[in-house]
């Protein structure tokens, strides 16, 4: 007698109905090993492809492991007898040779008891013919399949459940699923088949208007087509029903939270002085059109009464910058404060000094002949002194200081606002979500944020695909900004073009201009300073261990400076120097008394030297696109072309090669940060620590699905304006709540 089952009756039910015992080592692989609990476990557990049965594999061009579909005809069976190991019991092998069009195959059948070893020999007697699907192994120059599965054609009349189930499956697709020692697919699709029998209160996630809208069948029949399909349409469509309720109740979760953040609220910064007004009127260029398009919108949001949430993406010198000091200076104007964070010392001094410069008298708010309506830009960083500090931390407290520009000292707890009203993070990719909300939580009630990046991480992309962040893009360059060319210089063939490089070098300084040269490392005996933790393989899957010939600044300094570049002004810059000596360093390079600056990845972010018009990656292979792609935006902002050089020994072909090709393909930042995306695996993307979100992102792929998410996005607006509650649609809401409860939920609110 069987009884219909739930969704999250345990497995186990289902093996005991299915063969009326109870227990079996299935259960434990199935239970314990591919973590399938659940009947709902169960059917949600997809088939990794599919099989087309139809089809016969050539026996000609054969692979280990490859699955295989045979008609043959039993040419030799022979009954053996041996010593099971395990049980110390006599058991038996059916050994076969199975003549087919192509090469022969020998074909073993393991039966424990005497009487299966009689079927077995009955089944696959000499002159039967059938059809046989199973792995190939290899053994010496025979291939074999052991245990294969069967289907005999008829001698007689005979029927097999077992070889009439086969059919049945031959006749379409064959599912074939992630798999664990000890359970086979057969076992799976048996079980999936049943259970799908079985089971008769599928809760239905999609709502019938929105699967009309979008064209999917409904939950049912999709866990049909997914598991049982007759053909590829099938499959398809019942792929897209999932991906769209994954999309759905992810979108919903997102939905409400954002609901919610407009119902706690935010300040409206808005009205008020004069401050960008008069910026605008000294501005010493023309605004692009991006930039003015941008303003408009960020002016839009932060007069709205809940935290903006955006992100501006531009290439780099596409100048972010100046739209983010003019929402600064506009809630400057309605009286509160605003926070510019940058990941680097370099950076945030340089930020300082550049904002300070746009607004000259401006920045003398409160000072004897500063401008009535001025404030005060005050510099937060780890590297201040003790008096200077107090100082400085004076004029945030009080609030005289309008603008707050600093590293990561600014997140320290002794930092506090008077009315901080606009976060802006740059360089958002180096940042993570716990120390932005360090900075946000200053403030009184929740701040607006902007968040500025060239290159968005993998993550950001995700996370703008769900729709967690709006995007505002800068697409032009300002005038006067010169094409960058990107070559890659493989020493691996060409090792004679190193001395190429070095020429080039020598060229671009003569011509007045400067260069960089951006090693991994910072001493020959450390470890990589800020590249991509990354190994390569070589044909044999051994590591490459590159580390003891990596290039690194000091020593490159020392070389150079005595050969190559030999007379030219070299200065050497890195992280682990102090920081007044970096920032001496920086200064001198930027007022043009060094011609090559022997670096690590410490100018990656905003540092801004018009006359550099060059810059040389040595072992380009150890960053990842992205970094790459911020690096050589340090070159070509003068107006002069710039020049990227990317040095590497990897070889042709590698995915190393590959990343340093699309680098130098393409000045598409947007474009990079999709092929870096899909360089990574999916649980990259959204960090090794979500798990849990991880897990709830089934079938959905960020890139292949973005249709699905933002159709999926539109249809829970949707919903939630009719129904925020989703009361008429309880199963739904059920999937929406649980996902809520993960710890999902706690990651994207973070991001
Ligand atoms: P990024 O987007 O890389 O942060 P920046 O904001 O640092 O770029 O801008 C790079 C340089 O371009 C800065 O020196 C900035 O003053 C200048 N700049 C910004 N906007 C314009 C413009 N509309 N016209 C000319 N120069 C501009
Ligand atoms: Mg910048």
């Amino acid at each position: 007698m069987t009884n219909a089952l739930t969704l999250d009756a345990p497995v186990e039910r289902l093996l005991t109905e299915q063969t009326g015992r109870r227990g079996s080592g299935k259960r434990a692989a199935i239970v314990d090993r591919l973590g399938i609990r659940t009947v709902g476990d169960l059917l949600h557990h997809f088939p990794r492809r599919y099989l087309e049965m139809g089809e016969l594999t050539k026996v000609r061009a054969l692979a280990p492991g490859q699955l295989l579909t045979v008609v043959g005809e039993i040419a030799e069976s022979e009954r053996k007898a041996y010593t099971d190991r395990r049980t110390g019991r006599p058991a038996y092998r059916i050994e076969t040779r199975l003549h087919t069009d192509g090469a022969d195959l020998t074909i073993t059948f393991f039966a424990k008891q005497g009487r299966l070893a009689e079927y077995f020999e009955h089944q696959y007697a000499v002159g039967r013919r059938g059809i046989f699907v199973g792995q190939v192994s290899r053994f010496g120059r025979t291939w074999q399949l052991t245990n294969p599965k069967a289907v005999m054609f008829s001698r007689g009349g005979e029927t097999d459940p077992e070889a009439e189930r086969l059919m049945t499956a031959l006749r379409g697709l064959f599912p074939i699923y992630p798999l664990t020692k000890g359970v086979d697919t057969w076992d799976l699709q048996r079980l999936v088949a049943f259970a799908l029998e079985l089971v008769d209160d599928l809760p239905e996630v999609v709502p019938e208007p929105v699967r009309q809208r979008r064209h999917v069948p409904d939950g049912r029949t999709a866990l049909t087509w997914v598991h049982t399909p007759k053909d590829r349409h099938e499959v398809a469509d019942g792929q897209r029903y999932f991906r769209l309720a994954e999309a759905l109740v992810t979108q919903l979760v997102l939905a409400r939270r954002r609901a919610e953040v407009r119902r706690q609220g935010a300040q409206a910064r808005t009205g008020g002085g004069g401050l960008l007004a008069a910026f605008d009127a000294r501005l010493p260029f023309t605004l692009t059109e991006g930039q003015r398009e941008v303003g408009a919108t960020l002016e839009a949001e932060l007069a709205r009464a809940w935290p903006m949430n955006r992100l501006l993406q531009g290439e780099v010198g596409s100048g972010k910058t100046v739209v983010a000091l003019r929402a600064m200076l506009r809630v400057v104007d309605s009286g509160g404060q605003a926070a510019l964070l940058a990941p680097t010392e370099v950076l945030a001094q340089q930020h300082h000094r550049s904002i300070t410069e746009l607004l000259g008298d401006l920045a003398q708010g409160g000072m004897l002949g500063g401008a009535a309506d001025g404030t005060t830009v005050a510099l937060v960083t780890g590297s201040m002194s003790a008096a200077q500090r107090r100082r400085t931390l004076l004029e945030i407290a009080s609030g005289e200081a309008g603008i707050v520009v600093g590293t990561h000292a600014l997140l320290e707890e002794r930092v506090a606002f008077a009315d901080l009203g606009l976060v802006v993070v740059d360089e958002q990719h180096r940042f993570g979500v716990e120390q932005r909300a360090a900075l946000t939580d200053k403030a009184g009630s929740p701040p607006h944020l902007l968040v500025m990046t060239a290159t968005p991480i993998p993550r950001t992309v995700a996370m703008t695909v769900f729709g967690d962040l709006e995007t505002s893009t800068l697409r032009e360059l300002p005038a006067g900004r010169a094409p960058i060319q990107t070559t890659v210089v493989p020493l691996r063939d060409q090792p004679a073009w190193l001395d190429r490089v070095w020429q080039r070098v020598r060229e671009e300084v003569a011509a007045g201009h400067q260069v960089y040269v951006v090693c991994p490392r910072i001493a020959g005996d450390d470890a990589e300073a800020g590249t991509v933790d990354q190994v390569d393989y070589d044909d044999e899957g051994n590591p490459i261990l590159a580390g003891g010939t990596l290039a690194a600044v000091e020593s490159a300094f020392r070389d150079l400076s005595h050969g190559a570049l030999a007379g030219l002004r070299l200065g050497a810059l890195h992280g682990r120097l102090p920081a007044e000596e970096k920032d001496r360093v920086m200064r001198s390079f930027a007022a043009g008394e060094l011609d090559v600056l022997v670096c690590t990845t410490v100018i990656e972010v905003g540092v801004d030297v018009g006359n550099a018009t060059a810059m040389v990656v040595l072992d380009a292979d150890r960053y990842g696109v992205s970094q790459l792609h911020q690096l050589r935006g340090r070159v070509g902002r003068g107006g002069h072309p710039g020049l990227c050089l990317l040095v590497t020994t990897a070889e042709p072909e590698t995915p190393a090669r590959e990343r340093l090709d699309a680098v130098a393909g393409t000045t598409d930042g947007f474009a990079l940060s999709r092929v870096d995306l899909e360089l990574r695996r999916e649980g990259d993307v959204l960090g090794a620590s979500q798990s849990g979100f991880r897990s709830s992102l089934q079938t959905l792929r960020v890139l292949r699905d973005e249709d699905t998410i933002v159709a999926a996005r539109e249809e829970a607006e949707g919903m939630l304006a009719d129904d925020p509650e989703l009361a008429g649609e309880p199963e739904l809401g059920a999937a929406v709540a649980a996902l809520e409860a993960s710890v999902a939920s706690d990651f994207m609110e973070r991001s």
